[in-house]
């Protein structure tokens, strides 16, 4: 007696536990019918208990996903675990509320019962908070601060996977090296956050003028570079040199001045076999050295 009434106070502050958890736990039944909605599912799909009791869990998920869902619960309900975490390599699904709003969660699965009274459970919890963060995080690795170009590490990495596919089928690849021209006199006249001002206009310059497949990054101080996949050394010129004078023909309004900036363009193609950077970089920025010295604001090609 004493013990049957502890097991049923048990039971009852388990189910308690599952009414007050923040998470959302949904119970479905071995023909996918929803048995059990908590306050937190409640929460997190904007049903009430009531509308959601006694529906199939379809209603609670992207049409898209629908059908592999159903065919994950049964290969689940025949398996060898009787928990585990949801999704493939993320471990995450994606939800779709009342009002059709999409969000991204994880979620826990259980089996429960036996095989003539099967039921599922899961509990979810909405990342789309976490997911937006690790984005943002990824985003700020990837970026320069000043301009928003890719850093010179996330563009070293893009260019070789670039390079290696680019070799793989023959294709011409090439790369631009730009050196802004009398950066320090620039400065000098015009301010520090002048110059960064130009560093800004010019990202935005590039980034608008080049193709999507192009790869375009910030090197270092006034140094950028750009990847033009399918680009032979000629097509590169004709890029660099449409580059060259859309930047020397902006105007950078700064304060009460009217501010005009120029770059140096080496130009290098990849060799046949060349995957790493080094080689072509070299080749851009010695050409780069001869477009300084032939008076600046010039492209120069670097022949092979
Ligand atoms: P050259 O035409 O020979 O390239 O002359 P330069 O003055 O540009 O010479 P150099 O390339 O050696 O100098 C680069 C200058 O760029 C020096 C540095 O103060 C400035 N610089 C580098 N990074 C930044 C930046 O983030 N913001 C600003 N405003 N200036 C920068
Ligand atoms: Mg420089
Ligand atoms: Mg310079």
């Amino acid at each position: 007696m004493f013990l049957t009434g502890k097991k049923a106070k048990l039971a009852e502050i388990c189910s308690r536990i599952v009414t007050l958890a923040e998470d959302a736990v949904i119970v479905i039944d071995s023909s996918h019918i929803i048995v059990s909605f908590n306050e937190g599912a409640q929460r997190m799909f904007g049903y009430e208990e009531k509308e959601a009791v006694g529906e199939r869990l379809d209603m609670l998920l992207p049409e898209r996903f629908q059908m592999q869902h159903d065919v994950m619960i049964d290969e689940f309900g025949a398996g060898s675990t009787d928990t585990r975490p949801m999704g493939k390599r993320n471990r995450q699904i994606f939800g779709r509320r009342k009002d059709g709003n999409e969000f991204v969660a994880s979620v826990q699965i259980m089996r429960l019962g036996d095989k003539d009274h099967r039921y599922y459970a899961a509990i979810l919890r909405d990342i789309s908070e976490s997911k937006r963060t690790e984005e943002e995080l990824l985003r700020l690795a990837a970026t320069d601060p000043l301009t928003g170009a890719l850093n010179r590490r996330e563009f070293t990495l893009l260019a070789e996977r670039e390079a290696l596919r680019s070799n793989r089928y023959h294709h011409a690849l090439s790369l631009l090296m730009f050196d802004f021209d009398h950066f320090k006199r620039l400065n000098d006249t015009y301010s520090h956050s002048a110059g960064d001002k130009v560093l800004q206009r010019f990202t935005t310059l590039c980034v608008n003028a080049l193709r999507n497949v192009d790869i375009f990054g910030r090197w270092g101080g006034e140094e950028f570079v750009a990847l033009l996949p399918e680009t032979d050394i000629d097509g590169a010129a004709v890029i660099g040199e449409r580059l060259r004078k859309l930047v020397a023909d902006t105007v950078l309004n700064f304060h009460d001045h009217k501010i005009n900036f120029t770059v140096s363009v080496g130009i290098a193609q990849f060799k046949d076999g060349e995957s790493a950077l080094d080689g072509p970089l070299g080749r851009a920025d010695s050409a780069v050295y001869d477009a300084k010295k032939a008076g600046r604001n010039r492209i120069s090609v670097f022949r092979n």
